[in-house]
């Protein structure tokens, strides 16, 4: 053991490799920003909050010996993705990025794809009942919108918001009747979300599918260049072993 391993968190997939490289006996830190009021916590080592920019980064990697940086954040969690990137460039240490698959269209499935939020507040302009699953970050996007929304987040949303909204606080995973049971009672007529991929949160687009409802997808920002992309924990663990850290 030479040093800690940084895992950048806030995913399932950051929580399950915690837990395997404990299991593997590696020293281990996980990172949260902190937006959450009651994270689900990953198992060992846990720190909350922003490093403060690139240099803060570079800093706390440096004085906490830190040999291998895992970034296992949210597919959309692009400042922190760019700030791990440069922080690796600049102390030369091995960084990977775990991030899972996005979602791919089935048939049946009417989905329109955009490059932003507000892409896709511009795409849902003339619906009456919108479901927003896109989270709490970015509503101010949709805040010009006259249609009733209903916007599903783990804690509340906080102004701006649209006119007419609808908060429905929960956390996934979600059943695809959980799902259909919200559209119905909400008389969806378009749902919204970010390509996040994973099961987690797939199941609205399954029931979208079931009651023919258009779906508008927000694409992910792009990776940075030259950072290894794995796609499971698996190969993240196997890449953490390769490197006997
Ligand atoms: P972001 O825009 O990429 O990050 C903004 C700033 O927040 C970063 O520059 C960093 O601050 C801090 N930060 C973000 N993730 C961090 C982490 N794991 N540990 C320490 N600091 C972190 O991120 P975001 O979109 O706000 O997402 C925040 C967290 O929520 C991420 O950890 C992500 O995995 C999770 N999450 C995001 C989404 C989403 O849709 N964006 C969905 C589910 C979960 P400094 O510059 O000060 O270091």
């Amino acid at each position: 053991m030479t040093g800690q391993v940084l895992v950048l968190g806030g995913t399932g997939e950051a929580r399950r490799l915690a837990a395997a490289l404990v299991a593997d006996g590696v020293d281990v830190v996980s990172s949260l920003a902190g937006r959450v009021a009651e994270p689900a916590l990953p198992p060992g080592a846990v720190r909350i909050g922003g490093f403060g920019g690139v240099d803060g980064l570079v800093a706390w990697l440096r004085a906490e010996r830190v040999s291998a940086v895992v970034d296992a954040t949210h597919p959309f969690a692009a400042g922190m993705t760019d700030s791990a990137a440069a922080a690796a460039r600049a102390t030369g240490l091995p960084l990977l990025r775990l991030q899972r698959p996005g979602w791919s269209a089935q048939p049946g499935d009417d989905w329109r794809w955009v490059d932003s939020l507000a892409g896709a507040a511009e795409a849902v302009q003339g619906f009456g009942w919108v479901f927003l699953t896109t989270g709490r970050q970015g509503l101010a996007a949709f805040a010009g919108l006259a249609a009733h929304c209903v916007v599903r987040s783990v804690d509340p949303p906080q102004p701006p918001l649209p006119a007419r909204t609808t908060t429905v606080l929960a956390r996934g995973p979600f059943s695809v009747d959980d799902e259909l049971a919200l559209l119905r009672e909400h008389a969806v007529d378009v749902v919204v979300t970010k390509d996040s991929g994973g099961s987690m949160t797939a199941a609205k687009l399954t029931a979208a599918r079931e009651l023919g409802l258009p779906v508008v997808l927000v694409r992910r920002p792009p990776l940075p260049a030259g950072v290894p992309v794995v796609a499971t924990v698996g190969d993240a663990r196997a890449w953490i072993r390769s490197r006997a850290i």
